[in-house]
Order: structure tokens, then sequence, then C-alpha cells
């Protein structure tokens, strides 16, 4: 029988890595869940649940120890991992470009570690897409607590007492998160507006109603990677691309910032003198912040307010913050995975298929050794 451990995240991750339904569905394939009694309970799932679903609700240690198999959302520690079977596979948001002497020891393990952010971008991956099933919760949370704390009406209403104008909003960067962000600021009934480097953003942006701005020059129609990520940007293309953002961004109540290059620091869009040029009251939600931020000002993980009354708002895991959602979808996300890639259906047993494009795609350390091409280069 296949084990899978699953346990309880640290203070400031409330997700879990299974829901009671995901339960049932690794059990059909022929695991034995073995769960911490109260890791759900962030995310309202309780032992009573995943028990019903088939679970063992047991300590923490009797849930790792000798485990083939350990679901995580974050990367486990050395401690933990160490105690599964020699060589089981780990399979969390392992921040492959993270903390690098922290992978390389947990390498060291022999563990199998699979980097769930690392998951291709295909079609077929769809299901297991973590960037893109916690961005899109993300990017909805981040107008709406944008929203509360902007204090004043988004949309225009006219009413017998006067009329109230509709607020203005601001996304900057339209993957996941920004097309949601986009969509929640609209149902909201704010004036939106969007920029991104990616030619291909134009066409989605309109087509949620929202305008688009941007520096479109020739080396706008070439900044979009084969894999569908930006590049970054030459200091000529951000030089004017600042230009036009300090002339819009003074007009805006909201502003979500959601730019990312993968592996690097998030791009600097939000200069300390545009943040001056704001309205007193304008709120910008900071998304990069887990990569350093997008505005000259930002302080990942906390909420300032400028002298001229701005106040930035950098949550470190706003998915987090609706967790109830984020560990359902990322619960299924980890299922489609091992479902796709790792069982036998018909003997219900643990058979890796070694030769497909997903297991290589995520597979981070293998035997000791980290054995992901993007994690070559970097020296530990
Ligand atoms: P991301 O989180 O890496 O980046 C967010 C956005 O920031 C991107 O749109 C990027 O172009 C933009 N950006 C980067 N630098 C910028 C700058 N200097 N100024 C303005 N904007 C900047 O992006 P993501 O949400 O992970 O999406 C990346 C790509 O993957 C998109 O093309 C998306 O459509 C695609 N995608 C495909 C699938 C699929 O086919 N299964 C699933 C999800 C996403």
């Amino acid at each position: 029988m296949v084990t899978i451990a699953v346990t309880s995240e640290s203070a400031d991750e409330p997700r879990i890595a299974v829901s009671p339904d995901t339960v049932k569905k690794l059990t059909a394939l022929g695991a034995k869940v073995r769960i911490e009694s109260g890791a759900g309970a962030r995310s309202r799932f309780s032992d009573d649940a995943y028990r019903a679903a088939g679970a063992d609700v047991v300590t923490r240690s009797e849930a790792i120890h000798g485990a083939d198999i350990l679901l995580a959302v974050r990367r486990p520690s050395i401690e933990d991992v160490a105690a599964l079977k020699p060589g089981a596979i780990v399979a969390a948001m392992i921040d492959p470009y993270g903390d690098r002497s922290a992978l390389a020891a947990l390498a060291g393990t022999g563990a199998t570690v699979f980097s769930m952010e690392f998951m291709p971008r295909t079609t077929r991956a769809q299901s297991m897409d973590v960037l893109s099933s916690q961005a899109n919760l993300a990017g909805y949370k981040a107008v709406v607590d944008g929203a509360a704390m902007f204090g004043q009406a988004l949309p225009m209403m006219m009413t017998p007492a006067g009329t109230v104008p509709a607020a203005k909003a601001f996304i900057m960067g339209v993957g996941v998160a920004g097309l949601q962000a986009i969509a929640t600021a609209r149902r909201l009934g704010a004036q939106v507006t969007a920029t991104d480097v990616r030619p291909a953003t134009k066409e989605q942006v309109q087509s949620l109603g929202a305008k688009f701005i941007a520096v479109e020059d020739e080396e706008f129609k070439q900044a979009q990677t084969a894999a569908g990520y930006a590049k970054p940007m030459s200091p000529e293309y951000q030089a004017k691309q600042a230009e036009l953002v300090a002339q819009h961004v003074k007009n805006q109540d909201l502003v979500i910032t959601t730019a990312l290059i993968p592996g690097r620091p998030a791009p600097k869009l939000i200069s300390r003198a545009m943040i001056e040029s704001m309205k007193p009251g304008a709120v910008i939600v900071d998304l990069a912040a887990e990569r350093g931020g997008n505005t000259e000002l930002t302080e990942p993980g906390k909420t300032i307010e400028t002298p001229n009354g701005v106040r930035i708002f950098a949550p470190l895991n706003l998915a987090g913050s609706i967790a109830v959602n984020a560990s359902s979808l990322y619960a299924k996300n980890l299922l489609a995975f091992l479902d796709g890639t790792m069982f036998d259906k018909k003997e219900k047993t643990l058979a890796v298929n070694w030769d497909d494009e997903l297991i290589r795609g995520t597979l981070v350390a293998k035997g000791g050794q980290i054995v992901h091409p993007n994690l070559q280069t970097q020296a530990s």
C-alpha cells in the first residue's frame, strides 16, 4: 500500500495539500493518506471529514515516518523529509529559486523532489498548474482587499443626492492574477486600465472590457518567450514605460501590480516619485512582493502609508488568505499530478513514469542531487 503523508504547514501558511475530496480520490488510487490531526483546520477541513474520506488522522511523526510520498504546500523541512522512506517522493511548492543551500540540503536527503511551480504550461497540465490556481485567487483577493482599504465606492452611482464617480483601477502585469484582477475590478464597477509587455495581453484586456495601455514599440512585439513568459526589458524600454506609467498612475485610485519574470527579482515599475504624485487615499496592492515587489517603496509582508497618504499593501500569501478555496484547488492540482503520472491504476501501486514530460519538467532532486536544468547554472 502506498502511504501518503500530509502535515500541518508553518504558522504563516494556512493552506493544506489535501482536501477531504482529494483524500477520497487518492484512496481510490490505492493510497493510504496519513494526515496530522488538525492540519486542515485553517482551511476548515476537520479531522472527521478527513476520516470519513478514508484518511488515518494521526500525530505528525506517525504521518511522516516511513511514508512513500509527502504532499505539502511549502518546501518541507529537512527533518521531516529525512523521516520518510529513503528516496521517498516529495511534491510541494518548493520555491526552486529560493534558498539554494537549503535546497541542496533537501536534495542531500536522497528524496525525489518535485517542484509544482515548474509544471509545464501545457494543455494537458492545466489541471496541475498551481501557479494558475493560486494566482487566480490572489488576483481576485487583491481587488477585494484593495477596495476595502480604499474605503470609497468603486462603481459610479447616480442618485438623487448626487453622483458618485467611478474609481479608477490600474492593473500592471496581465498574467493569470492580472486577468482575474481586471475581471473582479470590472465586476465591482471600477473604470479599469491595464498594462503588460507581452502583446498577446492587449486583446485579453480588451475582451474583459478594460483599456490597454503600453509602449507598443518593436521591443514590445518580441517581449514574449516561447514559454509564454515576459522577457526582461531593455533600459530604453523601461524608461519609456516609466514615462507612460508616471502620467497614468497619478490619477489612479487602486493599483494592482503583478509583474513577474521567472527566476528574477520583480521589475520595479512604480518609482518613489510616481507614488508621491498619487492622490491621498489611493491604494497599491503589490502582488509581486514575494519577489521584492513592483514598487520602489514596497516592504514585503507589510502595509505602509506614505506621507502623501498612499497605502502600499504587499501581502506575501494572498491566496492563503482565502485558504478554503486555495487549498481545495491546490489539492486538486496535486491529485491530478499524482493520478496522471505516478500510479499504476490497475495494480494500485506507485509507478512513476520517468519519461513523462511533466515528471521531467517538475523533478528538482533525485538520488541526492539537484537535477533540474533550470537550477544547474546557479552556484550553490
Ligand atoms: P507571471 O506571474 O510570470 O507574470 C505576470 C505578468 O507580468 C505577465 O503577464 C508578464 O508578461 C507581466 N510582466 C513582466 N514584466 C513586466 C513589465 N516590465 N511590465 C509589465 N508587465 C510585465 O505570469 P503568469 O500569470 O504565470 O502567466 C505567464 C504566461 O503563461 C501567460 O502567457 C499565460 O497566459 C500563460 N499561461 C498558460 C497556461 C496554459 O496554457 N496552461 C496556464 C497559465 C498561464
